[in-house]
């Protein structure tokens, strides 16, 4: 895999990851979630995002079995709910999303959403955490840039690892300002639902166009991988598309294969327009 983000301390990581919203909701889909996992993770794909929220435990607990036999190769992110944030809530929470997780510590923890607890508290806990040994390193997610001038005044340069956002053809709001923003503070983008959560974006004529004059070492490229790639194109900016199914994830993982020409990247600009004004933060 050729692109690579830079953590705040230098880390490197691949730009691809793997997301698992409503993984482990479905009993029947559990054997092909699994192994599209594990197929991600044998490809170098490290990132693996997850959350206390996603089906209540059940796609930590699904996660945690995938991962079981090569927990090293994987950098493993979870997300405390806001109603969680405090103090207390965050110790408890990060300890049961171990406990889910079948594993002594997270990667990255990521506060899901902004809600009334100070984020100096929510900041406070994710420090002890990590002087515990519980957490590698902690960030946020879908924090517009004044949440994240907030966040400054409470925490050192260095110290939010990721800010976790809605980015994809369909939501380009992010390119008005969050995406410089973070990049100034060293802070990593983390694109969730980067192909339009395979809904009607994959049907727009203009993924297809560009599609078509596009190949991948498995052969015609996809409106789905057009739209992925778009997202991988953006300076440390790391996708976590979910893929349920091992075909859909050889997909994904081959997407980063694609290099868009300035004459795709101007159609999908005619198509999807980039912001021309500030627009507040998409969320799913
Ligand atoms: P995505 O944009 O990743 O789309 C997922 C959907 O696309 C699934 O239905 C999947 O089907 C389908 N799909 C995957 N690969 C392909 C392909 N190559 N061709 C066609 N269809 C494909 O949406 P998500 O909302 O799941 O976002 C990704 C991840 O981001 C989440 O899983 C979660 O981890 C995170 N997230 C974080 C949020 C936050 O607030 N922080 C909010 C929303 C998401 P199938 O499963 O059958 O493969």
């Amino acid at each position: 895999m050729v692109q690579t983000i830079t953590l705040p301390d230098g880390t490197l990581l691949p730009a691809l990851g793997a997301g698992t919203w409503n993984m482990g909701d479905t009993p029947a889909r559990r054997e092909e979630e699994i192994a599209s996992l594990r197929y991600a993770v044998e490809q170098g794909i490290q990132v693996v995002d997850t959350a206390e929220m996603y089906g209540n435990g059940r796609s930590e607990k699904l996660v945690g079995e995938a991962i079981a036999p090569m927990r090293e190769q994987v950098f493993l992110v979870s997300k405390v709910l806001p109603s969680n944030a405090s103090a207390q809530g965050v110790a408890q929470s990060c300890r049961r999303s171990l406990r889910h997780l079948g594993t002594d510590r997270l990667d990255l923890y990521l506060l899901h959403w902004r809600g009334s607890v100070p984020l100096a508290e929510t900041v406070e806990a994710f420090r002890t955490l990590q002087r515990e040994g519980l957490i590698r390193y902690w960030g946020v997610s879908n924090f517009d840039t004044d949440d994240m001038r907030d966040l400054e005044g409470c925490s050192r340069p260095g110290e939010c690892a990721a800010n976790q956002v809605l980015y994809s053809l369909e939501h380009r709001g992010v390119e008005y300002d969050l995406l410089q923003a973070d990049r100034q503070r060293r802070v990593v983008t983390m694109a969730y639902s980067p192909i339009g959560q395979g809904g009607a974006l994959l049907a727009h004529p203009a993924l297809a166009r560009v599609a078509a004059r596009h190949t991948t070492s498995l052969g015609a490229a996809t409106p789905a991988q057009v739209a992925l790639a778009w997202v991988l194109r953006q300076p440390n900016v790391l996708a976590i598309p979910k893929a349920g199914s091992p075909a859909h994830m050889r997909l994904n993982v081959a997407a980063a294969e694609l290099r868009l020409a300035p004459q795709d990247l101007a159609e999908l600009d005619a198509a999807f327009a980039p912001p021309a004004s500030k627009e507040p933060l998409a969320m799913i």
